[in-house]
């Protein structure tokens, strides 16, 4: 009984994945910001998960090119030890 009811809430998830929200508009566009400083921690934070992970785009509405900036100034942040490698 409670294996039925399980796989039936996963088809119905399944089902129902398709996305809320419509289009992400990139926040850097909107703010008119064309570089991004590595300085900036509470900007780069949002874009990195706890582990150090940079979110890919798809999940955060940011563009292709604010993508690459936001890389390097991660990529820059870390080296510079702000931003950990590796999180706990
Ligand atoms: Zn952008």
């Amino acid at each position: 009984m409670a294996e039925a009811v399980k796989t039936e809430e996963k088809v119905v998830v399944k089902k129902f994945r398709k996305p809320t929200s419509k289009k992400k508009v990139c926040a850097f566009c909107v703010a008119g910001e064309k570089t991004i400083d590595y300085k900036d921690l509470a900007k780069i934070k949002k874009y990195v998960t706890e582990k150090g992970k940079i979110i890919p785009r798809r999940q955060t509405g940011v563009c292709s090119y604010h993508q690459r900036e936001l890389c390097t100034a991660i990529k820059r942040a870390r080296n510079m030890a702000l931003l950990p490698y590796v999180g706990d």
